[in-house]
């Protein structure tokens, strides 16, 4: 990475830099790194795309322990900041006529991503309660993982427009849904920014030294036939959807004792949609060392078959390929 940066830095003469705050400490070596070989190098740290400012968050109430104590203390203050206006933000740099070219390219990739995100909030939003559980289906969720996970689109943009949405077309439970998602991300986030890099540690942000007899997920063989389907659809398109991700991390930790750390790296190096936090929490919370209130998600795979595959067709589609 530093390597890259480096060479980058040279080919095309870079003299200032803008980076998202470093949270680990892998990303403040590379920052020292920088500082040290480039000392004329401008390197501007902003935070990322987040929905609240977390530092007044944690300065005013520290770190909440549960997802509810957090969305109760977001939702009552009216938190969410507004979105930045992207063209104007994007000024900061000098008038050049490559420079003009390039803000107008950032804007048209988020407008592209808002204009898919359009569609489906049309079409499918109404009903987005009823169908984010599913193991598998079009449209079942929003998809918004892959822009907000390359940072192609604010997340502040997206919830204005669902708050636009529900003002102008409807307003009900799945409307509500996807912002409490949108909420989980974001507490996500501010988990890391206050727990650093101990999301990356086997006994997470809890106490407990999480045993597992089986170190590394590599080579090993899944007899189970939803399991074996799950994993081939994330090699072949590098999607699958929440509930398979948590019956997968699930097997992996419980049924197999597999470390619960080489499950979240096998998904950092398979998901299209791969975001630090969400990945190393969601993977924390059901192995037990995270936040959940429960001590960890043990999911039962007959009783999970039954429910979201009864009639196989999704081991039929994905034990094939
Ligand atoms: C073990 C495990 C690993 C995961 N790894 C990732 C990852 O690397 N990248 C990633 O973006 N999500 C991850 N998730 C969360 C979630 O599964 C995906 O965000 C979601 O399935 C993506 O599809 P979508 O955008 O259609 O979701 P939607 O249901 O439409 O949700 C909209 C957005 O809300 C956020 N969101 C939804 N569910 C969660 C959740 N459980 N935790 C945090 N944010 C959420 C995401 O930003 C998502 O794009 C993981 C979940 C589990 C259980």
């Amino acid at each position: 990475m530093l390597e890259t940066i480096k060479s980058e830095i040279k080919k095309r003469d870079i003299d200032k830099i803008i980076i998202k705050n470093p949270r680990y400490d892998s990303e403040s070596k590379i920052i020292e790194n920088l500082h040290l070989n480039y000392p004329n190098l401008l390197i501007i740290c902003e935070p990322s795309a987040n929905l609240i400012d977390q530092e007044y968050f944690i300065d005013k109430y520290g770190f909440p322990k549960s997802f509810t104590k957090f969305r109760k203390i977001v939702e009552k203050n009216n938190y969410v900041l507004n979105p930045i206006n992207t063209r104007r933000s994007l000024n900061i740099f000098p008038k050049i006529k490559y420079c003009e070219s390039k803000v107008e390219q950032i804007y048209d990739i988020e407008k592209f991503s808002l204009k898919s995100f359009i569609v489906y909030m049309k079409k499918f939003l109404s009903s987005y309660k009823e169908t984010r559980d599913q193991l598998y289906g079009n449209n079942i969720s929003s998809q918004l993982s892959v822009p907000l996970s390359l940072g192609l689109v604010s997340p502040r943009r997206i919830l204005h427009f669902i708050n636009v949405f529900e003002k102008k077309v409807i307003s009900n439970q799945s409307t509500y849904w996807l912002k409490l998602e949108l909420l989980w991300r974001e507490y996500f986030k501010l988990l890391s920014f206050y727990h650093g890099s101990s999301i990356f540690s086997r006994k997470g942000i809890s106490d407990i030294s999480a045993n597992s007899k089986v170190d590394s997920i590599i080579n090993i063989k899944f007899e189970d036939d939803l399991i074996q389907s799950i994993n081939n659809q994330l090699i072949k398109t590098g999607f699958i959807s929440n509930r398979a991700r948590q019956i997968f991390a699930s097997h992996l930790i419980y049924n197999l004792n597999i470390d619960w750390l080489s499950g979240a790296y096998y998904f950092k190096n398979n998901l299209i949609d791969y975001d630090t936090e969400n990945n190393f929490s969601n993977w924390m919370y059901i192995a037990g060392v995270g936040t959940d209130p429960r001590g960890g998600r043990l999911f039962n795979l007959n009783k999970q078959k039954l429910l979201y595959d009864s009639n196989s067709e999704y081991r039929k589609k994905w034990l094939k390929n």
